[in-house]
């Protein structure tokens, strides 16, 4: 049986697991955390192996200009697509009209979002071997950039690191697969959790922001990135569609983009034909600063806060929060629930009640899981899109899962 029925069976039976076992259904997280660790192991030598591999292969330097170019400016032109999208629907199904929300709600404790100057700083980690061992995912992709350039600037001397790095990059491929054997089981650990601890009250209660975002979460991505495959990549988007199936739906059971990386670049490379060097490139930045869903999430939630809360936007407004979710996006970890305190951010660039968020932080596990998913189909959109400018869109290989 193909994996991805395997783990919609694990994705159905946790669903009803957990709403029969209720807040009991806990017990069986460690099961999902099992696999959630497996495939967290998996993410920082992997990124910087393939990364340090996919830049030394690109010998010249404008290309790799072309591509980190031609990769922001699409991730940034489809978030901004993706929070339209949100703010349209919001407007139209209109997720908060009539309700009554007391004003006597707390907000959560929220960490502050970081500055444009400080989150620029950051990037540049002070001590890299430091930054490997706490996961910065940023700090790692910007030294892997810099030994990558120099490495293939060396030589004969650099050739025995790349090869060796080449190498281990292989390795961690083969180890992805082995652990996504288990996804089925973790799937189901996960999912169980999740029905188990929210049951069906909350999400009645709060249905309609739910339906209004997974609505624009299908839109996203089955209009949205396959009309731009059609159109840009000129292939077939059915191809596309089978080839995301599994990165999202184990996107979906951890709400986590950046774990969902090793299967990310897996699936694009032996489903899209998508090559090493634009996925080792194009994907790790992608998880880190390609937020469409957690976009689309932020313009549903934040109209359906003023829909609540009776405060009307304007134009101005309006666009005050495309740009604001368009860059917070960016600053957005790929871990569950990044998303929700980047929405404070957008909700005060417009002066919406913050206890607005007290109410989406009930119900923001299951938007994540939706959010998480999108925002990994427009990593893989925008790797095909590119690796097709640069001609580097090869016949997807056999032997593949789907
Ligand atoms: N969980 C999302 C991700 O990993 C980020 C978010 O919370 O929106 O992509």
């Amino acid at each position: 049986m193909a994996l991805w029925k395997k783990i919609l069976i694990g994705m159905l039976l946790g669903a009803l697991t957990g709403s029969f076992l209720g807040e009991q259904a806990v017990m069986l997280e460690p099961i999902g955390i099992l696999f959630l660790n497996l495939i967290k192991m998996l993410i920082v030598p992997l990124v910087f192996c393939s990364l340090i591999v996919g830049v030394s292969s690109i010998k010249d330097g404008k290309k790799m200009g072309r591509l980190g170019l031609k990769s922001f400016v699409l991730y940034l032109l489809t978030t901004a697509v993706a929070i339209t999208v949100g703010l349209l629907l919001a407007s139209v199904l209109q997720p908060g009209r009539g309700m009554d929300l007391a004003t006597s709600i707390t907000a959560p404790v929220m960490s502050e979002p970081q500055t444009l100057i400080q989150s620029l700083l950051n990037l540049i980690p002070q001590n890299p071997v430091a930054a490997l061992a706490e996961g910065n995912i940023l700090q790692i992709i910007l030294f892997a950039l810099a030994l990558g350039i120099a490495l293939s600037q060396s030589g004969e001397k650099g050739r025995a690191a790349i090869t060796a790095l080449e190498s281990l990059a292989e390795a961690m491929y083969k180890l992805t697969a082995m652990v996504m054997r288990l996804a089925p089981v973790g799937v189901f650990g996960l999912i169980a959790w999740v029905a188990g601890k929210y049951g069906f009250e909350v999400l009645l209660s709060l249905g309609s922001v739910i339906i209004a975002v997974y609505i624009g979460c299908l839109v996203q991505v089955l209009l949205v990135y396959t009309g731009i495959i059609g159109l840009l990549a000129r292939s077939n988007p059915v191809l596309y569609l089978k080839a995301i199936i599994n990165p999202a739906m184990v996107a979906f059971s951890t709400a986590s983009s950046s774990g969902t990386l090793p299967v990310t670049i897996r699936h694009a490379q032996e489903d899209l034909g998508v090559s090493k060097s634009v996925c080792g490139f194009v994907l790790p930045l992608g998880a880190t600063i390609n937020m469409d869903g957690t976009a689309l999430y932020q313009g549903v939630t934040a109209l359906f806060i003023a829909q609540a809360f009776g405060v009307s936007l304007d134009m101005v407004d309006y666009f005050t929060i495309i740009t604001t979710a368009t860059l917070a996006s960016i600053g957005t970890a790929g871990v569950p629930g990044a998303g929700l305190i980047m929405l404070s951010l957008v909700l005060t660039s417009v002066g919406l009640p913050m206890e607005g968020l007290a109410i989406i932080a009930g119900v923001d596990r299951i938007l994540d899981m939706a959010r998480t998913s999108v925002n990994v189909c427009g990593d893989m959109m925008v790797s095909m899109i590119v690796a097709k400018s640069e001609g580097e869109l090869e016949a997807p290989s056999a032997g593949t899962v789907i």
